[in-house]
């Protein structure tokens, strides 16, 4: 995905963390910076790992071989759901092959996108059980991403039975949503997007969340936090997301910063 549209100067570097966590979700291939530099920034403020999640074949190749280069990081593979149209058995098989890989920790991201819609339902829903299926036969974590197509995701998950393991990336429910997925064991993982002005709705929904069952993320370098959005997003932002939602939990953020740092562990480790 191009990273047109977030301009001016990269955000400075928040207060460090008290606490390490991990970047549960970004896309080190598309931000425009060397990956070293990029590791570096983050762990300066806390932000001990990354996962960098594939979202095509190229990318998941691409992010498979990054984790294999690079301590701290490890990496997330599948075929993002706006880009399934074209989706082969073949494709299938390989993905499968890297899943195996000792450092990558995820099937990911998947799911459905009914608000780009960009590709017919029954396409993405088929390729989005695929990846369920591949998640358990390998024995990984599964990364879902899921725009507008809540009941659909839940309804599928529920038909085929969810890996040990389930993230819904860049939560976006209300709290009814947040409910089901805690009831389920799923982990939620929180953005940027928490720090949004208009999202009450989703804080609300985050503030029912065990902090057992909580992760964030940046989704980098989309859904850059307030009060820079706009600008470019990076892993070294997550304190700002760490903050927001201790503020919702009514904790302190070491509290967040070591829950979702041991729960990331939980989810993708061991390191
Ligand atoms: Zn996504
Ligand atoms: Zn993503």
């Amino acid at each position: 995905m191009s990273v047109t549209g977030r301009e001016g100067p990269p955000p400075p570097a928040p207060e460090p963390l008290g606490v390490e966590t991990v970047d549960s979700h970004c896309h080190l291939d598309a931000m425009g910076q060397p990956v070293a530099e990029a590791v570096a920034a983050a762990q300066a403020v806390g932000v001990r790992r990354m996962i960098t999640v594939g979202d095509t074949m190229e990318s998941s190749r691409w992010c498979a071989a990054t984790a294999a280069a690079f301590d701290d990081v490890y990496a997330a593979v599948a075929v993002h759901p706006n880009e399934v149209a074209d989706f082969t058995d073949a494709d299938a098989d390989e993905l499968a092959q890297l899943a195996t890989l000792p450092n990558v920790r995820a099937v990911g991201e998947t799911g459905l996108d009914y608000y780009w819609g960009r590709v017919e339902r029954n396409v993405q829903q088929d390729a989005f059980r695929t990846h369920i299926e591949i998640a358990k036969r390998v024995g990984k974590a599964l990364v879902i991403h899921d725009r507008d197509a809540h009941d659909d995701v839940l309804r599928i998950l529920d038909e085929v039975g969810a890996p040990e393991r389930t993230v819904f990336h860049c939560f976006s429910g209300d709290i009814s949503i947040s409910k089901h997925c805690v009831d389920r064991g799923y982990y939620l993982s929180f953005a940027g997007t928490i720090t949004f002005k208009n999202a009450d709705t989703l804080r609300e929904a985050a503030s029912i969340v065990p902090l057992e069952q909580l992760l964030v993320e940046t989704d980098a370098p989309f859904l850059t936090p307030a009060p820079y959005r706009g600008r470019p997003n990076a892993p070294y932002l997550i304190p700002l997301t760490v903050r927001a939602l201790a503020a919702v939990l009514r904790v302190d953020a070491d509290d967040v910063a070591g829950a979702t740092g041991q729960n990331a562990r939980r989810v993708f480790g061991p390191w």
